[in-house]
């Protein structure tokens, strides 16, 4: 963003809590929002943990609701706010990634419950008013304050049983949204600043938990560089990479981080071009050039490289380009479809951005 243009930042509204051991913050959270009957969220995969809370939680946990799936189905939302109805419940608390903060958000929608959220990936969610729902295979997304957390707790323990994987393409998902906070068209210093704090934190932590995930220090750097990014996502406008990321996935389902890892060096080269002095830190912090910088760092972490191994089809790129440009939408570099479909051609081959 240009100083001279000025600009307007309202904020930030959530209560933050960040360190270790910091789940054992919930209950006088859940209670500070004057709550006394929480819900607690998770997926299957972390039934164990939500149940756990839950057990420690004693009274103020009113249920446990473990059907937390990807892309918020309307279908899993009605289950769950029939589970929070029968259960009393004034609150919830959402133990999980993204898809269980969304089913978090969508509890909150429909019955304006508080929201207290332990983010345990780096997807960033946590921070925002955004809600993606899926009815009927076509996923929508409404932004609305109700949507966005009350409370975030990030508690690095539990980042710890994150899949080496995981970790990488995760983190690359929360770089892409502070590539973009960097020439939102309604960003601002601070959260330019906190964009390139957390690249710092992403460059000196991440390749330290790929070669030892249970390095608490290096955890709690990435951590932090999700909070910030998250923070980003959740106060600016994203461009041309989340929607590309948006069409891609929802289309034709390919994995939420793993599309966000690949495309995030094209999507950056590609933007360079029309403003190289807001994007000039992430050349800076990952080296080289900045598509290059990101695709090096994203390379050495072990993350996927091309589109093609995630399954798409290279059939499916001319769609892919006609969706991704059929209705227009701010990004600093204008484009064509032509444009889009090199791009993707590039990102299925796994080539290195000049
Ligand atoms: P996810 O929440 O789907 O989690 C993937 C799997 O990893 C799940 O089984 C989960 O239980 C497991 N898991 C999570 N943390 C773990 C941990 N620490 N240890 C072991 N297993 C763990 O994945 P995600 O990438 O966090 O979220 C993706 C979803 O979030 C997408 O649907 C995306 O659209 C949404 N999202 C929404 C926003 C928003 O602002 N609305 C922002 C980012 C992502």
């Amino acid at each position: 963003m240009s100083l001279r243009d000025g600009f307007t930042f309202a904020g930030i509204s959530s209560r933050v809590i960040f360190g270790r051991g910091t789940l054992s913050q919930v209950g006088a959270e859940v209670r500070r929002l004057g709550r006394t009957a929480a819900l607690v969220l998770s997926t299957p995969h972390q039934a164990a943990e939500a149940q756990a809370l839950a057990d420690a939680l004693g009274p103020l946990a009113a249920g446990v609701f473990t059907g937390a799936t990807m892309h918020t189905p309307v279908e899993v939302s009605d289950a769950a706010v029939a589970a929070f109805r029968a259960a009393g419940a004034d609150c919830v608390v959402a133990v999980g990634g993204g898809s269980t903060i969304g089913l978090a958000k969508a509890i909150a929608l429909r019955t304006g419950a508080d929201q207290v959220v332990v983010p345990t990936t780096y997807a960033g969610s946590e921070m925002t008013d955004i809600l993606g729902e899926t009815a009927g295979g076509q996923k929508t997304t409404k932004r609305d304050p109700a949507i966005r957390p009350e409370v975030v707790i990030y508690d690095v323990d539990l980042t710890l049983t994150l899949p080496a994987q995981m970790t990488v393409t995760s983190a690359l998902n929360a770089i892409a949204h502070g590539v973009e906070v960097l020439y939102a068209r309604d960003g601002n210093p601070i959260l330019s600043a906190m964009a390139v704090e957390a690249m710092r934190a992403f460059k000196a932590g991440l390749p330290v938990v790929v070669a030892d995930p249970l390095n608490t220090d290096a955890r709690a750097q990435v951590l932090y560089g999700a909070w910030l990014c998250s923070t980003g996502l959740g106060y600016a406008a994203m461009a041309l990479h989340h929607k590309l990321c948006h069409t891609i996935g929802g289309s034709f389902g390919m994995p939420h981080a793993e599309t966000h890892a690949i495309l995030i060096p094209h999507t950056a080269a590609f933007n360079a071009v029309a403003v190289p002095e807001m994007l000039a830190p992430v050349a800076e912090v990952f080296g080289g050039s900045v598509g290059g910088g990101l695709w090096d760092f994203a390379k050495s972490c072990g993350a996927p490289l091309a589109l093609r191994d995630l399954g798409l089809s290279e059939a499916d790129l001319d769609r892919a380009a006609e969706l991704a440009t059929a209705n227009p939408y701010d990004n600093p570099r204008p484009f064509a479809r032509a444009d889009i479909r090199t791009l993707l051609q590039h990102a299925w081959e796994g080539r290195r951005p000049d």
